[in-house]
């Protein structure tokens, strides 16, 4: 099979970082995503548009008068195209055949059209429309099997159409793009839009390249990229130049309302400021083409910029902030379709800080992916006998900050400390035990906090701690160090469900003040022994120390309940790194190297000795099975996988078993998730940083 799309890094929702593969004989690429700049002859006209768009790599183009081998071989040899037709199928099909040769080059990529000359057709002529079109569109891809093609699809408004074009796509290797050429015309339809993109990385090929195309414009680019879309046509902006609307990103201006230019393009600088005044003119249109094309191109490379290094998420939302329909679309594909996004949303992120905005934040599939993972996989220690319940701080991880440093003189001058159960309660992510407290996303988010807590915040903080007292022992007595109002209507809503003695400090000021320490001190000693724990110690008394217990619940964090006291059986020491990146874990009874406890991400790189100790053969998840007992290279490509748990998820750690499934071939960081490895057949999977040799 040939290489078409191939994927670099999976980002948050269905965004993602890729490129096009026209010839790896002569390495060329399209790195995506993409802005597919149209080529009209009005734009070829204008020095100050090839000048602008001459690092720009793709482009559209639809009259015939650019196919030739003088304008395609020579004058752009180094761009890459992708050529559609205006007109009909019919048109198309010789348009084909006389020009085969050119098609044939690695620098062209040709769309089979789909045009419908009325706008406004009913259900059943719409049906009747797309199954003509498929049937044409299916001699064309057999005709010419050798030959990469865009399929275009059009729903019409009805999503459900989509499932009249699976079949063929399925089946033709050929199609390599899809061209969605009306989903995003109505973005009030946001439910649509996003039951017809999971319907797409649910049933087809996830190296399909996606193109959206219509009537988008740039505010719409960010969530779109969100949405997985890898190439945008920005061919709507030339008819809206026409029309006369100058483009400012959050609005679309009519250009006699612009009296201050906000952009600098040669329009804007030149031309078009001398324009401003005048009457409409063909100059002045052209003049709007140029700066609404540039203006798209800066800001999708702003997009591009963002994907790679920044907290791609917080942008989406900033950029939804202004348009309602977005900010749907948003709340939709977090709450309603948490289950599909989270096997394509990296479980860390590198060295970033988190902003969270407010609503529009809390959940994030980051965000929920942690909640969710945590109330499951979170075992209380079997020695607890005392919960103690804290705020959050600004500074993180908490225990660095100055008021929890005051906690900690309190609650750890108590010889049996290790028996009390830290919760830090906090907005938006809820409660973190503090052995969690390492782990992205807690370790980097940001929220400004005045002390109002929303209803949706205190909910979730109060569910989420409901989940995590009723793992203990109801004798166990809990008590809350907090200030703010809003900690109170959290606890308020805890009451009820939990069967838990339930008490506060007296705090006098704040809570560091010494009155309210000394109040702290005064009731651990009170009910610090008020029942006897199951287990009173661990034998290894290793357990107690912090560093111990939070590799405990980090390795069941990510792998699963239990598998953190089986890590640690056999006792662990830890030595800090040179650089401090990391801490290295080791078997105290026999030294070996058990695995690395990353500082950035807050994870574990298990070892193969770490994953020896805690895999469980039998248990079939974060795993995945390879073809064969060697694995060569530091790449996991999907043709050797020939089977997978469906619990895999980008950024997270997995192993790889050999074919008989008995013995650990790799450790391997995921680049992708489960639902990726489903829908492909080729392209790479997971990073290999130890195997077998
Ligand atoms: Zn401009």
């Amino acid at each position: 099979m040939r290489y078409f799309y191939e994927l670099i890094r999976k980002k948050i929702g269905y965004s993602r970082e890729g490129r096009i593969v026209l010839s790896k004989e002569y390495k060329k690429y399209v790195r995506t995503p993409a802005l597919l700049v149209p080529i009209k002859n009005i734009l070829m006209a204008q020095l100050n548009f090839l000048e602008f768009f001459e690092d720009h790599e793709l482009f559209l183009i639809t009259k015939e008068v650019f196919l030739k081998i003088s304008f395609l071989r020579e004058k752009f040899k180094n761009k890459t195209f992708i050529y559609t037709h205006e007109g009909t199928l019919d048109k198309y099909r010789e348009i084909l055949t006389q020009n085969i040769e050119i098609f044939s080059k690695d620098n062209i990529i040709t769309s089979i059209p789909f045009n419908i000359p009325n706008t406004f057709i009913n259900k059943e002529f719409a049906k009747d429309e797309i199954k003509d079109y498929l049937k044409k569109a299916e001699v064309i891809l057999e005709n010419y099997p050798n030959l990469d093609f865009c399929l275009s699809i059009r729903i019409f408004e009805y999503p459900e159409f989509l499932k009249l074009y699976i079949p063929l796509i399925n089946s033709k290797e050929n199609i390599r793009i899809l061209n969605l050429m009306d989903v995003f015309d109505v973005v009030s339809n946001y439910r649509k839009i996003v039951k017809l993109i999971l319907q797409i990385k649910q049933e087809l090929n996830n190296n399909l390249v996606l193109i959206a195309s219509g009537r988008i414009i740039p505010k719409f680019y960010p969530i779109l990229v969100y949405l997985g879309i890898d190439l945008i046509d920005c061919s709507y902006l030339l008819y809206l130049s026409a029309e006369n609307f100058y483009d400012t990103i959050e609005y679309l201006l009519p250009i006699y309302k612009v009296k201050y230019l906000p952009c600098n393009c040669y329009a804007c600088r030149g031309k078009l400021k001398e324009l401003l005044k005048s009457k409409y003119s063909n100059e002045k249109i052209e003049q709007l083409v140029l700066h609404n094309l540039i203006s798209a191109k800066s800001y999708m490379n702003k997009i591009k910029q963002y994907l790679k290094g920044e907290d791609f998420r917080a942008f989406v939302e900033k950029s939804s902030f202004d348009d309602i329909n977005i900010i749907s679309l948003l709340k939709i594909l977090d709450k309603d379709n948490f289950k599909a996004i989270r096997f394509e949303t990296p479980l860390t992120q590198k060295n970033l800080k988190i902003q969270c905005f407010g609503p529009s934040s809390y959940y994030r599939p980051d965000f929920q992916e942690f909640r969710e993972r945590l109330v499951h996989n979170f075992e209380p220690e079997p020695w607890t006998k005392l919960i103690i319940l804290l705020p959050c701080s600004a500074k993180k991880p908490y225990s660095e900050s100055k008021s929890h440093k005051l906690f900690h003189n309190i609650i750890r001058k108590f010889p049996d400390f290790p028996d009390f159960q830290e919760i830090i309660v906090t907005s938006p992510l809820g409660a973190i035990p503090r052995q969690l407290e390492n782990i992205y996303p807690v370790n980097c988010y940001d929220i400004s906090v005045t002390g109002d807590w929303n209803e949706e915040e205190i909910d979730i903080a109060a569910n989420m701690l409901i989940e995590i007292i009723k793992k203990y022992d109801v004798n166990i007595p809990i008590i809350c160090h907090f200030e703010e109002d809003g900690y109170r209507k959290i606890i308020n809503k805890v009451i009820p469900n939990v069967k838990n003695d339930i008490m506060f400090t007296y705090v006098d000021e704040d809570l560091t003040s010494s009155k309210s320490l000394d109040s702290l001190k005064n009731l651990i000693e009170n009910y610090k022994d008020h029942i006897t724990p199951k287990e009173v110690f661990p034998k290894n008394k290793d357990f107690l120390k912090s560093w111990h217990r939070k590799i405990v619940k980090v390795i069941d964090y990510q792998f699963g309940k239990s598998y953190g006291m089986k890590f640690a059986k056999n006792g662990i020491t830890m030595k800090r790194t040179r650089n401090d990146t990391s801490l290295e874990i080791y078997e105290q009874s026999t030294n070996r190297f058990l695995g690395r406890f990353l500082k950035d991400t807050g994870q574990i790189e298990l070892s193969l000795n770490g994953a020896n100790i805690i895999y469980q053969f039998d248990n079939f998840s974060n795993t995945l099975i390879f073809d064969g007992d060697k694995i060569s290279g530091n790449t996991l490509f999907r043709p050797g996988i020939i089977d997978y748990s469906l619990d895999l998820i980008p950024n997270n750690y997995a192993f790889v078993l050999n074919k008989s499934r008995k013995k650990i071939l790799a450790v391997v960081k995921m680049l992708v998730g489960s639902n990726y490895i489903k829908n492909t057949q080729s392209g790479k999977i997971a990073e290999i940083y130890e195997k077998l040799e």
